[in-house]
């Protein structure tokens, strides 16, 4: 059994003035001494996650595996935080970063260049078992070899959808925003839900939302979600605002 905590609550959002947010999940995937991280979130969040892992008694260096389920640049640049990690990512997105141009919006061409020559690089196929238990499925669209990943609990199962489905609404919608190719995004959706559906009580983890289960066949949010922005407009620091973002949900503890 693996125990899962989310560190980085994903966020289903982008700004119309400043381009995407890249609040993406980080989760931390536990099972006896093994500690493995899933999509490592972007340089803000840094001081976030060193916190999350002493809350757990951990340090970076405890972090044996990272599992990148793509190559953009808000889920995957702090894999340089984990020295004794391998990093798992996918053969195809891996390929096709590698060959992205510089000064495209969404790889972050060095960190991937690094990556590639660093001995902590693992590269898995479709269908691969990554370590007993946890499979990766190439779920293409996003980019061309984006990887989601199961991991079998038993009863049920964790998957965790990256980019292939970023949020609730895509889920739903079977539609995409941010895709290279809609009719493969959609068919991995499609392919989403069928993992999805396998074992009552699954839980889904996307890449910019909440981790949801089904309950009568429709996601239920399993957490309250926790964003905010706080800004000053005022003349000093102390005068400072802050916005929650949060709406009302159909709020679900436990999938009740
Ligand atoms: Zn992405």
């Amino acid at each position: 059994m693996f125990d899962y905590n989310i560190f980085i609550q994903g966020f289903p959002g982008k700004s119309s003035t400043h381009g995407g947010l890249g609040w993406s999940t980080v989760t931390l995937l536990s099972q006896n001494d093994q500690n493995i991280i899933i999509d490592v979130g972007s340089f803000g969040v840094r001081p976030l996650l060193l916190s999350r892992l002493r809350d757990k008694g951990l340090t970076p260096n405890d972090i044996s595996m990272v599992l990148l389920t793509h190559t953009h640049w808000d889920h995957c640049v702090n894999w340089t935080m984990f020295p004794n990690a391998a990093i798992v990512v996918g053969r195809v997105d891996m390929n096709w970063a590698l060959n992205e141009p510089p000064g495209g919006w969404h790889v972050p061409e060095l960190y991937v260049k690094e990556l590639n020559c660093s001995s902590q690089i693992r590269l898995v196929d479709n269908l691969e078992e990554v370590i007993p238990g946890i499979v990766a499925h190439q779920t293409k669209g996003h980019t061309p070899g984006h990887m989601a990943y199961s991991v079998d609990n038993g009863d049920y199962d964790l998957l965790f959808s990256g980019d292939a489905a970023k949020n609730r609404a895509e889920l739903l919608s079977c539609n995409v925003d941010m895709s290279l190719n809609l009719l493969e995004s959609q068919s991995s959706i499609d392919y989403l839900w069928s993992l999805w559906k396998k074992k009552t009580g699954s839980i889904l983890v996307p890449g910019h939302d909440i981790p949801m289960k089904l309950v009568n066949g429709k996601p239920m949010y399993l957490y309250k979600r926790e964003a905010d922005l706080q800004y000053w407009f005022s003349d000093t620091l102390e005068d400072y605002t802050t916005i929650t973002l949060e709406q009302e949900l159909e709020f679900s503890k436990n999938g009740k």
